[in-house]
């Protein structure tokens, strides 16, 4: 059995209960995203974060050239080598793999991302996202069978090299996809997704796969991309995808036995 876990970086989450729990598996890839450490350096670079959102409602970072500069120095830097470090200082062997590393991620740039202005429809323009259309599972298949685990993040690469910036939620879906993975677990700093956003005691304990897209309105800003990333993941094979809390003892383990929102 391969699980693919990923992490959250905006605030609210936990990273040492997972990690501590993790040092007891061996059958876990982890991904991880960064998002509070991407706007903190680049609040710190003085190229403020900006988000846009889309005509369908989903929030993305705005990532120009010197947007992903940051993203890259925060990410794939700072994030990723802390992650590789608190693993193996619990005694895992791991490897922090970008996207970009071994070409793990290929993806197309996104050329028509539309974002909603003051009720209009604008184009956004330099954005260097992109969409994953494959993930090298065969590097990642190796790499578990010597016993180490990757530990990956964006950003990703394009067929013509360059380097783009894409949603950790969905590289998490792509790498379970790729894996056929029992499970996708999305940790994040909510319990699941929320009937009412600011009631903890809403939450939707189980959807349908094919009743997501019922679910959508729900889901504001980025929590639209974990259901978008797990309805992605099961109906590509993916045994259950489960979005469930980072801050609570074996947030795995909980997870896996129900905690959270199980899309299957
Ligand atoms: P992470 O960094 O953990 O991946 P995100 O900030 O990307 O977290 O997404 C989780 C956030 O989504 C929550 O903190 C919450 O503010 C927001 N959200 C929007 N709508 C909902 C909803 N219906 N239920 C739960 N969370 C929601």
């Amino acid at each position: 059995m391969t699980i693919v876990v990923k992490v959250g970086g905006a605030a609210g989450n936990e990273r040492s209960p997972v990690l501590e729990e993790l040092a007891h598996r061996s059958d876990y890839l982890l991904v991880h995203g960064g998002s509070d450490e991407v706007d903190r350096w680049s609040g710190a670079l003085g190229r403020p974060a900006e988000y846009y959102t889309s005509p369908s409602g989903v929030v993305s970072r705005r990532t120009d050239a010197r947007h992903l500069e940051v993203l890259i120095l925060a990410l794939a830097g700072k994030v990723q080598t802390e992650l590789v470090a608190a693993l193996g200082h619990r005694g895992v062997r791991a490897i922090g793999l970008s996207g970009v590393d071994g070409g793990l991620l290929l993806a197309r740039r996104k050329s028509g991302a539309r974002a909603v202005v003051d009720g209009r429809v604008v184009r956004v323009s330099d954005d260097l996202s992109g969409t994953i259309e494959r993930v090298d599972a065969e590097l990642l298949r190796s790499l578990l069978g010597l016993g180490i685990v990757p530990v990956i993040g964006p950003p990703a690469l394009t067929a013509d090299g360059e380097i783009v910036n894409v949603d950790a939620d969905r590289a998490a879906s792509a790498v379970a996809a790729a894996l056929r993975a029992e499970a996708l677990v999305l940790l994040t700093n909510v319990p699941g997704l929320l009937e009412r956003p600011d009631d903890p005691q809403s939450r939707v304990p189980h959807i349908p796969v094919g009743e997501v897209d019922r679910y959508l309105p729900l889901a504001r800003g980025r929590m639209r991309k974990k259901l978008l990333a797990a309805k992605e993941a099961v109906a590509a094979g993916v045994g259950r995808a489960i979005i469930a809390p980072s801050n609570v003892p074996t947030p795995v383990e909980r997870a896996l036995k129900g905690a959270g929102t199980v899309v299957a």
